[in-house]
């Protein structure tokens, strides 16, 4: 199969658009050329200097990584610290180094959705859905071919809210409108002032999909000049956000239940608040540094809240109405690469992908 960098990273960033990252990430192609020929793919959560050798030996000349090997920048490149010998050996023998971050982890069958089915929960939700990712598109249509429009829109990526998809609102009005004597009016003529009946159309649509909403709308629509508002909202996009929470199928025995989640993600040590809940039901959860997010956990009355990176300090906001544990941020977020193989295997059938065997966890247990 003829395979280019881009077509990879094209299929996972429409699911996890760059725009969707923090504002503090590093996600995309890191080292590279889009256009440079596949030969085969290596998955893994870091991409050292081992992955790099890793990728050598089994051919692969696409390392897709979850953690961005460069964050905050290179000012020199001359092998001094591990980020620049990585960098360097992956540009030596032409590894492009592509990084898909905080676009996942906010992604809603992403990081956190692949926890969700090893934690065994059902019905998952973001737990801090993100702000200002949503606007509202208003048009004006002639009555019939206000579906035909609509239907374009949504299948767009427009009109989606929760677990409803195809969301409108319709109101009926009159459209009024005088072609110029250059105009090519589908309905009246030149210099005359027209009337028609309109409907005026409001969808939600995601921000990083304006464009091709835009698009698939002007192109669906009779009229040679649409009429249509975007707005700005700043209501929040359930789909999108950091962590998830949700409940167990039965409330579990809260020793039973760590063990699961030990076993689950084979961790070294669980570090964790007082067990202050004999029982586990709700469960709150991000992959890597979540300690953030303990606050909406709590205010949406989780159990528990397992994520990896708390520091000492913020073990004492558990307050006795949570209980935090720590698996380990690697622990957490060890699955990543298997997520995003699995979303590659179903569009790229029978290209060669592989899951990295080296382990990058900087932390042992003694
Ligand atoms: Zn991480």
């Amino acid at each position: 199969m003829d395979l280019q960098v881009k077509d990879i990273t094209t299929v996972l960033e429409n699911l996890a658009p760059l725009s969707s990252q923090e504002s503090y990430d590093n996600s995309g192609l890191i080292v590279g050329d889009n256009n440079m020929q596949v030969t085969s793919v290596l998955l893994s959560l870091d991409c050292i200097e081992a992955t790099v050798n890793e990728a050598i030996q089994v051919g692969a000349n696409l390392i897709i990584a979850h953690h961005p090997i460069v964050f905050g920048g290179l000012k020199k490149l001359n092998g001094k610290n591990y980020v620049e010998r990585t960098v360097i050996k992956a540009i030596k023998n032409d590894i492009a180094i592509y990084a898909i971050h905080t676009n996942i982890d906010n992604y809603k069958f992403g990081v956190n959705y692949e926890i969700a089915q090893r934690l065994g929960i059902t019905n998952p939700k973001i737990l801090a859905p993100k702000k200002k990712v949503l606007k509202k598109l208003v048009f004006f249509c002639p009555t019939t071919n206000a579906d035909e429009v609509s239907q374009a829109i949504f299948k767009a990526g427009g009109g989606n809210i929760g677990e409803y998809s195809a969301c409108s609102f319709e109101s009926l009005g009159t459209g009024a409108f005088q072609p110029s004597k250059n105009a090519n009016p589908t309905i009246g003529k030149a210099g005359n002032r027209e009337k028609v009946e309109e409907k005026r159309i409001e969808v939600l649509i995601p921000s990083h999909k304006e464009g091709k909403i835009i698009h698939a709308m002007q192109a669906a629509h009779p009229y040679e000049e649409v009429a249509y508002d975007v707005y700005p909202i700043s209501n929040v996009n359930q789909d999108e956000g950091a962590g998830m929470i949700g409940e167990l199928e039965e409330a579990m025995d809260t020793q039973r239940f760590l063990s699961h989640v030990k076993s689950a993600f084979n961790c070294g040590t669980i570090r964790h608040t007082a067990l202050i809940k004999d029982k586990i039901k709700t469960v709150a959860f991000c992959g890597g540094s979540g300690s953030f997010l303990l606050g909406n956990a709590k205010a949406k009355q989780a159990d528990i809240y397992i994520t990896g990176d708390f520091k000492y300090h913020e073990f004492f906001d558990a307050e006795d109405k949570i209980i935090i544990a720590d698996i380990g941020h690697f622990e957490s977020e060890q699955y990543t690469p298997n997520l995003i193989l699995a979303i590659l295997k179903k569009n790229f059938i029978n290209f060669a992908f592989h899951l990295s065997k080296v382990n990058t966890n900087p932390i042992k247990y003694f």
